[in-house]
């Protein structure tokens, strides 16, 4: 297990071989600086930082839904290959099982941000977040399908490389969003439509 001491001086080490001096007043304080943000941009790697997922049961309020659920949002993260950022906005949909569980609408956003929150790909981070959704529903009566899909910018190819725009679009679809062209029609028509 490498210490925090040690992980600071790797951190000035890098600096010197950048061609800086990581004694000048700009930089003395960077090593520590890095570690406390690297502290908040990597919790994913920390399983107590998982979020709670809370769930209801469907009808509970004495409606019983079936239909087509969707969340829009931001999400930040970091590819593994450059150690760079890569962000955007993701698309979230569901349709809940009718004998199932419901998803608190806001969990949504921080399961993104917790899987978000390590060395990743954009490929396996629509995965790894409709796996732990789907996990959170529990496999007694699970949801008829999921869809995740996230339009990220990556700064490895925007700024530095090709210097190119750097969009990337990736999907991970489940069930019916798999199985029926017009569930996944819908789903995407409303995110061509989408105004927030
Ligand atoms: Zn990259």
């Amino acid at each position: 297990m490498i210490t925090e001491e040690q992980a600071k001086q790797n951190i000035r080490e890098l600096i010197e071989y950048i061609g800086d001096n990581p004694d000048r007043e700009g930089l003395k304080a960077t090593p520590d600086r890095i570690l406390r943000m690297f502290k908040e941009m990597f919790r994913g790697y920390d399983p107590s930082q998982k979020p709670v997922i809370t769930t209801f049961p469907n009808g509970q309020d004495g409606i019983i839904y079936d239909n087509m659920v969707i969340d829009n949002g931001p999400f930040y993260s970091v590819c593994e290959h450059h150690c760079r950022t890569f962000f955007g906005e993701y698309w979230f949909a569901y349709i809940p099982n009718r004998k199932g569980r419901i998803l608190g609408l806001s969990k949504i956003g921080r399961v993104i941000d917790y899987c978000s929150s390590k060395l990743q790909v954009q490929e396996r981070l629509v995965q790894e977040v409709v796996e732990v959704l789907t996990e959170a529903l529990g496999e007694e009566n699970p949801p008829r399908g999921m869809a995740l899909m996230m339009k990220g910018r990556h700064m490895c190819k925007e700024s530095r490389g090709a210097r190119k725009e750097g969009y990337m679009i990736s999907t991970y679809l489940t069930g019916v969003f798999k199985s029926d062209l017009r569930v996944r029609n819908e789903f995407m028509s409303y995110i061509k439509e989408w105004r927030p």
